[in-house]
């Protein structure tokens, strides 16, 4: 099945202390009234502007080998290769927060505001992440209406061009999911159009699937080791 998600803007507001936080100053608090005057800005340009949608589709795991294994440029051992194959469901996913909040952040940019441009920046980012989340949600609770997520099940969405999934594995899944219907395209250097726009798998099964360590061949090159947080959360779902 191939659906198309109505996201509400309110789902995809970060709070000021998120945009501040995702800025890099600590706590998402400080005494800089200037900074605070920025950070509000941004939030009220991108409420303006958003227009937050997603898709998702169910995909079988023999029709997901073909998707991951895409271009045939992924490392030789990765986190996702491990999983999906033991994993009960999966589904391709797309959101977008809209092409409207790129341009402008683009628009900022060529003005040489880049204090605001950083800010929207990252205030989008933030509104991206906070898409997926929605629609993580939106699948987890297809699979619950269906008898086909408990309490012992837990979600995890993986997307090319990180954990050892190349980049190039977008074309792929490109062909199969066709997010060209939402308003997202795809480049010849595999970045998504609009820019705040994020794809992947979404991969359900029992929560233990998921415990997997941060020791893969690539893991020392990575900055943030997000997938510590990741995997906890999995056992709060
Ligand atoms: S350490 Fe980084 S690259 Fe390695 S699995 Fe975790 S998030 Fe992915």
């Amino acid at each position: 099945m191939r659906t198309t998600v109505d996201i509400p803007v309110g789902a995809v507001m970060p709070s000021i202390d998120t945009v501040l936080k995702g800025q890099g100053i600590p706590g998402g608090a400080t005494d800089d009234e200037r900074v605070m005057a920025l950070a509000r800005k941004s939030l009220l340009i991108y409420k303006r502007l958003c227009q937050p949608t997603g898709l998702v589709r169910d995909i079988s795991k023999t029709d997901f080998d073909s998707v991951y294994h895409g271009e045939g440029r992924n490392e030789a051992h990765t986190p996702l290769m491990d999983i999906y194959p033991i994993a009960d469901s999966l589904a391709l996913f797309a959101i977008t927060v809209g092409g409207d909040v790129s341009d402008d952040i683009a628009r900022l940019f060529e003005a040489n505001d880049f204090a605001l441009g950083a800010m929207l920046d990252t205030t989008a980012s933030e509104g991206a992440e906070m898409a997926t989340r929605f629609i993580e949600n939106h699948y987890r609770q297809c699979l619950k209406n269906q008898d086909r997520f408990d309490s012992s099940s837990g979600m995890l969405s993986f997307c090319p061009g990180y954990c050892g999934w190349h980049v190039s594995g977008q074309k792929r899944l490109f062909e199969v999911l066709r997010p060209g219907h939402i308003g997202i395209e795809l480049n010849a250097s595999f970045l998504m159009q609009p820019l705040k726009s994020v794809s992947g798998v979404l991969v359900a099964g029992p929560k233990r699937i998921f415990d997997f360590d941060d020791d893969y061949a690539f893991c020392n090159a990575c900055g943030t080791h997000t997938c510590r947080e990741r995997i906890k959360a999995v056992w709060v779902q």
